[in-house]
């Protein structure tokens, strides 16, 4: 469970809102402007904001540049009109981690906030992460990377997204075709890779991880798979 804002000022999208982060049971906290919500923000932990740029009082921008400020790696998505190609990006640039443009599947909301609160790994921004099996293990969701209770791993942009990749779907096999896929992102490196080239990446972020209670199991046949290590 987890303790969200959302900040919308349409009255019908944030009783939506409510229901169905509540009924996936998450606590929720709502806000009907940015004033509000800054106010919220400062005053109560949340573990991920949802806020719409077209606030009154405060903009969602404006509140995202106060936030960022404080709470660097604190999820937000961001919730834009459809036809707000500059608001997503200049949303995107100002630190929000997702976005969705309106009008959007109510379910694909929730999957969205549920990646970006397994992505982040943090119980409250408020709080500092106690690091406990898989949970020493945070990654930087903007820089290439990540640390291992108090120690920093370095990573090459591609360990970085395997590792993103992985976590976000911790327990679950990732096909080798997603993981492909993931690295050939627009802005990413396209260097064609050797087909032995997964299995390099896996074994290098395997020694990387070291002594983290994690594993990655290579399922044969079907892809891999991030995990706890037994105790003891
Ligand atoms: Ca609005």
């Amino acid at each position: 469970m987890a303790h969200l804002l959302i900040a919308e000022d349409d009255e019908l999208l944030r009783d939506g809102l409510r229901a169905i982060f509540t009924q996936a049971g998450h606590e929720v906290s709502t806000c009907v402007n940015g004033a509000l919500a800054w106010e919220a923000i400062q005053t109560e932990a949340f573990d991920a904001v949802v806020l719409d740029l077209g606030l009154p009082l405060l903009d969602g921008f404006q509140v995202l540049a106060r936030l960022r400020q404080r709470w660097p790696t604190l999820p937000v998505l961001i919730l834009t009109a459809r036809d707000g190609v500059e608001d997503r990006v200049a949303g995107l640039n100002a630190g929000a981690d997702d976005y969705l443009t309106k009008p959007f599947n109510l379910d694909e909301l929730l999957a969205r906030v549920q990646a970006m609160l397994r992505r982040a790994n943090l119980p409250a921004h408020a709080t500092p992460a106690t690091p406990n099996t898989a949970d020493a293990l945070r990654i930087d969701t903007e820089r290439p990377r990540a640390w291992l209770g108090n120690t920093a791993i370095d990573l090459t942009q591609r360990e970085w997204e395997l590792l993103q990749l992985l976590w976000a779907n911790f327990g679950q096999v990732v096909s080798r075709e997603a993981v492909l896929a993931a690295w050939q992102t627009p802005d990413g490196d396209n260097t064609p890779l050797a087909s032995n080239a997964l299995e390099v990446y896996v074994h290098r972020l395997r020694r990387k991880l070291g002594d983290a209670p994690l594993t990655i199991r290579n399922v044969r046949g079907l892809g891999y798979l991030l995990q706890s290590l037994p105790h003891g």
